[in-house]
């Protein structure tokens, strides 16, 4: 039974939710028990399968889900952990094969999160929404998305707080408007409802920081006379490619699969030493140029033993999310190189930083959002890169293991004001029996 329901796809799930007359549910683990139980003894076969599935489970504290009225569409929240505070992460809409490909998405991308903002010193926990695309709702139908956002909006307010949405992949800011317009449990608003905005610019900043700290590492100076590679010149590279000149750099090499960008921004720095290179889109041989530090700004998954193999930088440190295609392996591959990888989820924090405060208000030059990319506080990117280099060489563990074992530390602290309220809540929904209003 298990297997059956995990190979279903989201569409054929839904129908079987529907004939068993299910609209919400969940999955919550008991930490004393170690058993996962869920809200439906039909469904308890996931809740087996999710607590027994050692790559992607790790003691999640839950998992809420309900089928939109309207498209059919199954709407999930994922709860990793939840002690420096609300489960925090964006939320994906995305199309999966089977449940269970659903499944390990939000588990292994809420504990993602978990380690993003734990690193990041922010008083957030982990979590992730996953919202599984009926393919038979057109994607860019505006109301079809209203719709569909404005209900995860409601399953936000449904659960209480325990989890904390935001954009993610497949998601704009547009839909984060829907969301906002059902719960108070959402960042990533519109700057026009009080949201924070486009944060690419102070991620490009945080790739700045990183730079910076590896070079120190390595003993090798400031970025001032250095050549930089920037795989994809978008909304982060080309702010990126700003800073570094302003730092000084002799030479930047960009490359992009999208013409026109790349003619705007040549246009941008006419007066500047950049090279900038159309490829197409499987074309990864920027990695191999001849340069100081080489930075992946375009898309995940891009080192790998083919590709590592070809770097001749010393440094990599981009924005791009999962830049290693298996997480130890290339880790490793990098270290015994000799490449000092500066882990991406450590210096691509800025999109959460500034999401994630934006319940705190605003000030001019927010202290709240510069001491990240500052030199004087503890969790800023430039001394979290530096500790974590520093450990990894002292250790030999390479630098993204480190970093795991450094957030995973972290993220067990209890929140100081708030205590484990995530869990708290997590514990009365199940008891009030959410699934049921
Ligand atoms: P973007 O889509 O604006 O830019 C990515 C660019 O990469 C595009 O111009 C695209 O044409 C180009 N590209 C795609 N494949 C390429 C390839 N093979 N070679 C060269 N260029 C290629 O995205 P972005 O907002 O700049 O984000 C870049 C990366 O950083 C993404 O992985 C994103 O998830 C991650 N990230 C971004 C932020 C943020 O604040 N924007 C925060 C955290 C992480």
């Amino acid at each position: 039974m298990s297997r059956e329901l995990l190979q279903l796809s989201p569409q054929e799930f839904v129908r079987f939710l529907s004939d068993h007359g299910i609209t919400r549910f969940h999955l919550v683990y008991d930490a004393a028990s170690g058993a996962m139980a869920a809200s439906h003894p039909e469904l308890q076969p996931l809740a087996d399968f999710v607590v027994a599935d050692e790559r992607d489970f790790m003691e999640h504290e839950g998992a809420f889900f309900q089928v939109s009225r309207k498209y059919d569409t199954l709407q999930g929240a994922f709860v990793h952990r939840s002690r420096r505070g609300a489960a925090a992460g964006g939320v994906r809409y995305w199309i999966y094969d089977t449940v269970e490909g659903y499944l390990r998405d939000g588990l292994r991308l809420s504990v993602g999160m978990t380690m993003k903002n734990a690193l990041a010193g922010l008083w957030w926990g982990g979590g992730k929404g996953v919202m599984a695309r009926n393919p038979e709702v057109d994607r860019d139908d505006p109301e079809a998305r209203a719709t569909l956002y404005r209900e995860y909006g409601e399953l936000m307010t449904r659960i209480k707080g325990c989890y904390v949405t935001a954009e993610d992949v497949g998601t704009s800011v547009d839909d984060m408007a829907q969301i906002f317009s059902r719960t108070r449990f959402t960042t990533c608003i519109p700057p026009a409802l009080g949201g924070s905005g486009n944060p690419s610019v102070p991620t490009a900043r945080g790739v700045i920081a990183g730079m910076e700290a590896a070079l120190e590492f390595r003993g090798e100076g400031t970025l001032s006379g250095k050549t930089v590679a920037v795989q994809g010149m978008g909304h982060v590279g080309e702010p990126l490619i700003g800073y570094l000149f302003d730092k000084g750099v002799a030479r930047v090499i960009g490359s992009d699969i999208d013409e026109e960008l790349i003619a705007r921004v040549q246009q941008a720095f006419s007066g500047e030493n950049l090279e900038a290179r159309f490829v197409e889109l499987d074309d990864l041989s920027i990695l191999a140029a001849e340069c100081d530090i080489v930075s992946p700004c375009a898309t995940g998954a891009t080192l790998n033993p083919q590709s590592i193999r070809s770097i001749n930088a010393r440094i990599v440190c981009g924005a791009a999310n999962n830049q290693l295609e298996d997480a130890t392996r290339d880790d490793r591959a990098l270290a015994k190189r000799d490449i000092t990888y500066v882990p991406d989820f450590l210096t691509n924090r800025m999109g959460i930083v500034t999401c994630a405060d934006e319940g705190a208000g605003y000030v001019t030059d927010d202290p709240m959002i510069e001491r990240h990319l500052a030199r004087d506080w503890e969790y800023s990117i430039y001394n979290m890169t530096l500790k974590v280099l520093e450990t990894s060489r002292s250790t030999g563990d390479p630098p993204g293991t480190v970093a795991l074992d450094m957030a995973n530390a972290l993220s067990l602290e209890t929140n100081p004001i708030y205590g484990h309220r995530g869990q708290q809540i997590i514990e009365s929904l199940v008891v009030d029996r959410w699934y049921e209003d």
